[in-house]
């Protein structure tokens, strides 16, 4: 991985952000990370000529939009679908989409409006390279459509609000907040692949929010189908009743309509009050270059309506709502959402970062502000307010020292549309200015240098990555969190160190299972369970270091599996560690960027690891350069790079001065003061290929 987050980028085409992908379900949820608006398309925003025109509109929308007032908060259902990687989310979706009409089945669509474009289905191919690459999910968006159970026009329709979730761990706090704006889940499992990782910590997820679940078989139009081994998993690992499950295929469109009956059956509508002030869990936002912050809500309680002023349980500055609205997915403004209903705001916020994903959003002014209700009814945050933290950190430096300023205008850029990203100036001894970057896990991370490259053509040398490790120092009792190397003290002023913990589900092939147990143990992973599957498969829980899992452990477990291994994980607090700091030097200096933490058993090999690339990389200089890797002051590892040896004797092939012993004496003696000099200034400069290539060990 870190090999890819290194890489100098080509220019690569900016397909992923296509205007074409913005019907697809799935847009980009930390779509923040991405700059315009993917899939969060306005029938709105961008002037006049963008307003929809009677006929533009896709039927299933004109009708939402009038019923929406109408429909009493026990015909609502708030509901997310989870799944597995590729077992068929964003085809489902769409096929829900389609047939309650939110969008225009294929050829359907009015052509005369580019606008109208937004709201058919065409299939993209929409995602980012690194979702492709380590299958998962980034993106998430929101869609409110009618549903009648019973197909028949004219009976009183529901009102089901699809809350998709980001479908990575490092969005864990994201996907519990928008968890926490449903009450039930379709949960997906492809009847070709049975249960995988992420199923297991989808379906774990979804426990801890209290949903009801719907479980669901996908793909069942694929001919060689057999549901049995998936519907006994269902059983076995997740503890779903086999009976229960719907069977569905998004490629015919095939039980949809079951699936969302047996939602409306099993999912309670939302608990909240309407005759009450108004509050709402915000549990989405995005950067639109036009209009600023777009916040998405769930109102829980009471009303909003354009032109409250509304304000934050954690913020400060009070907003005014100048437009609302449901989501489609495409944007429709109407004047007033309810308890129950799910929507988008707009005020005048810009600052991408006040908009924090699991705040309670009150009305200071206007028919749903606490003062207009009795003292009793005074509303209280809502629970579960606890922003992400970065978990992965990590330096970046512009490939040239001299394109700070180009580097500095890009992460500006991408700091407005993703608030996640933590940013802080650097200045290194050795590569210059650059950012000390902060993500919420890996993912995240390689987003970030994917966007920085794909949209700025910025390449970027980026140091190792760092987990945040929790120090308790002499004389003090309290633990303090240091993230980077830098700011990691002499070992002897260390007490004890803690280090962050995941808790990791891998589901293999028995064949490979000895490869993966090998691979998780030097890892220092601990095994906690492991369950037979029928179908030749096995689960294995893992408690693991954070750490080890941001060190190229994707590609690892990928080739050691060949490919056939599900991974996922999410967090697990902290735990006593002896982890410490190497540091390299180079004649002497340490190298800045080049220093790192780890534990330490595994100390040694990597100082010596670092230190042999390194002598590999150093070009031989007029003097000579010592190599170093150091603990504190223990110094454990060293290499020597000799010195050309220029024969200053002879001269184009010739010998100097015949046979003249003192000119030859003289001339020994001059080149023996020039190496002094030079070894005294002789400070050895890494070229950016030799960090390049050190730092993607
Ligand atoms: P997601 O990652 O869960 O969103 O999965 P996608 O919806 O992107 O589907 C992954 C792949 O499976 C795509 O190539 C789809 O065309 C295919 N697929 C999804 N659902 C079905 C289905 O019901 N039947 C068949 N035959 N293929 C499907
Ligand atoms: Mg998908």
């Amino acid at each position: 991985m870190l090999a890819r987050a290194l890489h100098v980028a080509a220019p690569r085409a900016k397909r992923w952000l296509g205007s074409a992908g913005i019907a697809r379900l799935e847009a980009i949820r930390c779509e923040p990370l991405l700059s315009h608006g993917c899939g969060r398309s306005s029938s709105s925003s961008a002037g006049e000529d963008d307003k929809p025109r009677l006929g533009s509109v896709p039927p299933g929308v004109v009708e939402l939009l009038q019923k929406l007032k109408d429909i009493p908060i026990e015909r609502i259902r708030n509901f997310s679908i989870v799944a597995h990687v590729d077992h068929g989310k964003s085809t489902l979706a769409d096929r829900i989409l389609e047939q309650s009409g939110n969008i225009f089945r294929p050829g359907e669509a009015p052509l005369t409006k580019s606008r109208a474009a937004a709201d058919t289905n065409e299939q993209v191919l929409d995602s980012l390279k690194v979702e492709r690459e380590r299958g998962i999910t980034v993106k998430a968006q929101t869609a409110s459509i009618l549903f009648r159970p019973d197909g028949d026009p004219s009976s009183e329709p529901y009102l089901l609000n699809l809350i998709d979730t980001p479908g990575h761990v490092d969005f864990a706090y994201e996907v519990s907040r928008s968890l926490a704006a449903c009450q039930g889940a379709l949960l997906l499992v492809d009847c070709s692949q049975g249960v995988q990782a992420q199923t297991v910590a989808n379906h774990a997820a979804a426990v801890k929010a209290h949903l009801a679940l719907v479980p669901v078989l996908t793909k069942i139009d694929l001919p060689n189908a057999d549901p049995e081994p998936a519907l006994e998993q269902m059983e076995t690992v997740l503890g779903l009743p086999a009976e229960a499950a719907v069977w569905t295929s998004g490629k015919t469109g095939e039980g949809v309509r079951e699936a969302l009956a047996a939602l409306v059956d099993v999912v309670p509508p939302p608990s909240g009050r309407r005759d009450a002030p108004m509050r709402a869990l915000l549990f989405d936002s995005w950067y639109d270059e036009f209009r600023g912050v777009v916040c998405v809500l769930q109102v829980v309680d009471g009303q909003l309506h354009r032109g409250d002023r509304i304000a934050l349980a954690h913020g400060d500055s009070p907003y005014t709502v100048s437009e609302m609205g449901v989501l489609t997915p495409t944007r429709y403004p109407v004047e007033q959402l309810v308890a129950g209903q799910v929507g988008y705001v707009i005020t005048g916020m810009r600052n991408p970062r006040e908009a924090v994903v699991g705040d309670t959003v009150f009305v200071s002014a206007g028919p749903g502000a606490a003062a207009n209700f009795p003292e009793e009814l005074k509303p209280q945050p809502l629970p579960g307010f606890d922003p992400a933290k970065p978990m992965v950190f990590a330096s970046i430096f512009p490939v040239e020292t001299s394109d700070f300023d180009s580097l500095r205008v890009a992460v500006e850029k991408l700091s407005l549309t993703d608030a996640s990203v933590s940013l802080t100036k650097e200045n290194s001894s050795s590569l210059g200015f650059g950012y000390r970057c902060g993500f919420l896990g890996l993912l995240h991370m390689d987003v970030f240098h994917q966007r920085l490259a794909d949209e700025f053509d910025m390449p970027v040398i980026a140091t190792a990555p760092m987990v945040p490790y929790r120090l308790q120092l002499l004389g003090s009792t309290e633990l303090v969190e240091v993230e980077r190397p830098d700011d990691f003290p002499d070992p002897a002023q260390i007490v004890r160190t803690h280090e962050p913990m995941v808790r990791a589900s891998v589901i293999v092939p028995d064949t490979a299972l000895s490869a993966v147990m090998t691979l998780m143990q030097e890892h220092r992973a601990r095994q906690e369970e492991m369950t037979y599957l029928d179908d030749g498969r096995v689960l294995v829980r893992y408690i693991m270091p954070w750490q080890e899992v941001v060190t190229n452990f994707f590609d690892k477990i990928k080739s050691a599996t060949a490919g056939y291994a599900t991974f996922d994980y999410e967090p697990a607090g902290y735990e006593e560690s002896p982890v410490l700091k190497v540091d390299m030097l180079l004649n002497g200096r340490p190298v800045d960027a080049l220093s790192f933490v780890t534990h330490r058993d595994s100390a040694e090999v990597q100082g010596r690891r670092v230190a042999q690339k390194l002598r590999s990389v150093i070009k031989r200089q007029q003097f000579e350069v010592v190599i170093q890797a150091a603990m504190g002051k223990k110094i454990f590892a060293r290499e020597r790079i000799a010195p050309f040896r220029k024969d200053v004797l002879s001269r184009s092939g010739k010998t100097v001065g015949g046979g003249d012993l003192t000119r030859k004496k003289k001339l020994l003696e001059k080149q023996k003061k020039g190496k002094a000099r030079m070894r005294s200034i002789g400070d050895v400069q890494l070229s950016q290929d030799a960090f390049h290539s050190v730092l993607s060990r």
